[in-house]
């Protein structure tokens, strides 16, 4: 039984908030051609701003992980609360009612590697960083995508070679979200090449600053760069800082995709909000197609499977949060997310027509391009459709299983990309 009640809990982070951020201006109703009309799926800023917007994330993470709101659930040897679930959702809600920095540097450093961390790290790791990812001291970033290993990530050729006390690391990754701000990122490479692919990875946290770790970013369709191939050149980590047994990568592995799915689904289901619904509502209503019965249909259409997908998406979280392993809801709800984004970029270029390709300065139309082109990312990002699909028909329909699992050849005698031997 925790000795602060949720109230008394309550009580104190209200006035933490009160003390220290205002409240939210009251949500305005949605009106056509007022405020920014920007859609975008990814955040993609200049790096200068990015930059600033990162100090004061950090700035506010510090704040609050001292006052005692930074990692409500976690041990206290690691700066924790170890408040049940309940508090922390009871945060989640109160600080969402405030105008806070932007969090989402720090998504996949808490979502995904300081759990890995916990779970699989030896003490010095967990010490030297548990505590300041909670505290925002450190971002970190998912160093998994090789250009020959993404869906099929144990085909990834990364190498790490000891030496005595510590890895050389060699090789290169790609996709690297948020590399180009990361201060560490959990790596996963080869370690021994003569074993079967699944079995011969081993996982570490190598530091992003480290001499032979160099970062390029990656141009997106959209104009930002949000990715990056990061370039490893004799690395050296030290062993303390390797995650889980050596040869044991893949099970380190499967926890941070089991948190990534996780993450992506606590970020909502739907891919159109109710503000974004009625931004749609506004659309039809400005090009006069609100009675046009087919445009209305198809309206109709979309805001029913955005239902639909935010309450599968639901049940996830409902399961999540009793402890229980997410499903293959995970993956429906993954699914749902992309195929609703994908109907409402086709619904909304019925609608508008060249407007969305061609920019004429028009409030609300060319904006739309954004969207559309981040699309192929989401559909790829934390497993793509197919992938997707093929665990809905294992694990749900009981289909046969995918084919060429290989889980006997020595990884060296694999034809993979362009592996060196
Ligand atoms: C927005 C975004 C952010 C990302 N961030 C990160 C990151 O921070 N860190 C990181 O490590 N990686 C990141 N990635 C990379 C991501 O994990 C990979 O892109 C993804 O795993 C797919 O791998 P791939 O790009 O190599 O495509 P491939 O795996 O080569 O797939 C190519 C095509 O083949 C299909 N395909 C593949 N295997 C099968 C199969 N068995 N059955 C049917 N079809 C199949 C795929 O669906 C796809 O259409 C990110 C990607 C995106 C788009």
């Amino acid at each position: 039984m925790p000795d602060t009640t949720l109230e008394q809990f309550e009580a104190e982070a209200k006035s933490f908030l009160d003390a220290n951020a205002s409240l939210k201006a009251e949500e305005k109703k949605f009106v056509w051609g007022e405020g920014s009309d920007k859609v975008t799926l990814f955040d993609e800023k200049a790096r200068k701003s990015e930059r600033e917007e990162l100090a004061n994330a950090q700035a506010w993470r510090q704040k609050k992980f001292d006052a005692g709101f930074g990692w409500i659930t976690g041990p206290a040897s690691y700066g924790g609360r170890e408040l049940p679930q309940a508090y922390d959702r009871s945060w989640q809600a109160l600080e969402g009612r405030y105008t806070v920095p932007n969090q989402g540097f720090f998504g996949i450093g808490l979502g995904m590697v300081a759990p890995t961390i916990l779970a699989h790290a030896t003490d010095t790791a967990k010490d030297t960083y548990l505590k300041a990812l909670w505290r925002g001291d450190l971002v970190a970033c998912q160093l998994f995508s090789e250009p020959g290993a993404g869906s099929d990530l144990a085909s990834l050729q990364t190498r790490a070679e000891r030496d005595g006390d510590e890895w050389i690391l060699n090789g290169q990754k790609v996709w690297t979200s948020g590399a180009q701000y990361s201060d560490v990122g959990e790596i996963i490479c080869r370690t021994d090449p003569d074993m079967p692919k699944h079995k011969g990875l081993t996982g570490f946290i190598v530091d992003m600053h480290a001499p032979g770790v160099e970062v390029r970013p990656l141009r997106q369709m959209t104009g930002g760069a949000s990715f990056n191939e990061v370039f490893f050149t004799d690395v050296r980590v030290r062993d303390d800082h390797r995650l889980g047994d050596v040869n044991q990568g893949w099970t380190v592995a499967l926890t941070t995709l089991m948190n990534e799915r996780a993450s992506i689904g606590a970020g909502g289901a739907g891919g159109s909000s109710l503000a974004s619904t009625n931004r749609l509502i506004e659309m039809v209503r400005h090009f006069g197609l609100d009675e046009d019965p087919i445009t209305r249909q198809r309206l109709a259409d979309l805001i029913i499977r955005t239902k639909v997908a935010g309450y599968t998406n639901q049940r996830a979280m409902d399961k999540i949060k009793m402890g229980q392993l997410p499903g293959p809801e995970m993956s429906i709800a993954k699914l749902a997310l992309t195929q609703n984004m994908m109907k409402t970029g086709e619904f909304v270029a019925n609608v508008l027509g060249p407007r969305m390709v061609a920019d004429s300065g028009e409030w609300g139309t060319y904006a739309w391009a954004q969207f559309v082109m981040g699309i192929p990312g989401m559909r790829i990002a934390g497993g793509s459709d197919e992938v997707m699909r093929n665990i809905v028909g294992e694990r749900v329909l009981g289909m046969p299983k995918d084919a060429g699992i290989d889980s006997t050849t020595p990884f060296r005698d694999l034809k993979v990309g362009t592996q060196s031997k």
